[in-house]
């Protein structure tokens, strides 16, 4: 009824495990057999998967739980073979063949990298084979990681321009409290806009065994529905979920998308979490917010946080409003030296320049 669409499926490590210890084999069944099906009723599926740190430790025979980072890696390393394993045996009964692809923040980051991600999961989409897609654990860290899956399926579901992204997960929706500390809460069945009211509502991690939580999830609508793909973050434990979902059943808190959808270079420019900001005067605001024109480093008060050229910083104006998004011509201690000052002065205080503009129009996503 919704037409055909392309949907990024986001499936926890929660969901797959189904409340056990272990990747639970009859679940995955029935999650492969609702992707058949959307898939046979002309829609294109994306998978973002979790469960590699749990595969591994259910092959190195449930080590302790001890979380640092090189331990986590140690068994994604070790179970990301095996969750592919469970996949394509399961796909098979399904007549789907299933491709990996490992990301991970700098994917993102790179244009080129990025392209070739984005061109790679076409064809894959293209050859009627399903993709599934897990952050690379076993190199990135710090920086370079995204961190959790939820944000990971977010910025999937920008670069493949998805219609619709799904998180499936073990709760319900998003509540007005916290059903398992309040009984009288309710589901909220539509978001139409992630405000502070709706962080509020996160509330700290879920489940032990992933690393997300309803924090996680909000933040995942935030970055998808900002560029025009809306999100629905339902349980994992009902039947056919994503079939209902397509079909058009309200299941779940769907998050409506706002705007028009962007076009891709400035979905590129959103799909990272900013590493800084600029804080600007009333002139300079009025210019972005008004005329979209290029942002000079004239007009910029203070810089916050630590970000390279090329990476996506957040703009905000006097009053603390952030009104755009865009990538920083220099690096956050040069903006700082050149902060205030006219472009063509630039070059004397650094010693050199990369343009007068501290962020070009083209690099610029008003918000
Ligand atoms: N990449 C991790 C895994 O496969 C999951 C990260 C997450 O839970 O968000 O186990």
């Amino acid at each position: 009824m919704l037409g055909r669409m392309r949907v990024v499926l986001k499936l926890g490590t929660s969901v797959l495990t189904a409340g056990t210890d272990r990747l639970h084999r009859p679940r995955l069944v029935d999650l492969l057999r609702g992707m058949a099906a959307v898939r046979a009723a002309g829609h294109e599926v994306v998978l973002v998967s979790s469960g590699a740190v749990n595969a591994g430790w259910e092959t190195l025979g449930f080590p302790p739980r001890d979380r640092t980072l090189a331990e986590k890696q140690l068994l994604a390393a070790v179970g990301q073979g095996r969750l592919m394993h469970l996949y394509a045996t399961i796909a098979e009964l399904y007549g789907l063949n299933v491709a990996q692809v490992l990301l991970t923040a700098d994917d993102f980051r790179d244009r080129t990298r990025y392209l070739n991600a984005r061109t790679t999961l076409d064809s894959c989409l293209l050859r009627g084979v399903l993709p599934i897609i897990n952050e690379n654990d076993a190199v990135a860290t710090g920086q370079l990681r995204v961190g959790d899956n939820d944000t990971l399926s977010a910025f999937v579901a920008n670069l493949t321009e998805a219609d619709l992204l799904v998180i499936l997960t073990d709760a319900a929706g998003l509540y007005t409290a916290d059903p398992r500390t309040h009984p009288d809460a309710t589901l909220i069945p539509v978001v139409e806009r992630v405000t502070p009211e709706i962080w509020a509502l996160a509330g700290g991690a879920g489940s032990h065994r992933g690393t997300g939580g309803m924090h996680t999830k909000i933040q995942a609508a935030e970055i998808a529905t900002r560029a025009g793909t809306p999100v629905v973050v339902a349980p994992g434990d009902v039947a056919d979920a994503l079939p209902r979902i397509l079909a058009g059943e309200s299941l779940g808190t769907r998050f409506l998308a706002h705007g028009t959808r962007l076009e891709a270079r400035k979905r590129w420019i959103l799909a990272e979490i900013a590493a800084g900001s600029i804080m600007l005067d009333e002139g300079a605001a009025k210019a972005v917010v008004e005329r979209g024109g290029s942002l000079l480093p004239a007009g910029i008060r203070q810089v916050e946080g630590e970000f390279e050229r090329g990476h996506t910083i957040r703009i905000i104006a006097p009053e603390g409003r952030e009104i755009a998004r865009g990538l920083s011509r220099y690096h956050s201690s040069d903006l700082r030296r050149i902060q205030g000052h006219h472009s063509r002065e630039i070059e004397g205080v650094l010693g050199y320049t990369f343009g007068p503009e501290a962020v070009h129009r083209d690099d610029l996503v008003r918000l």
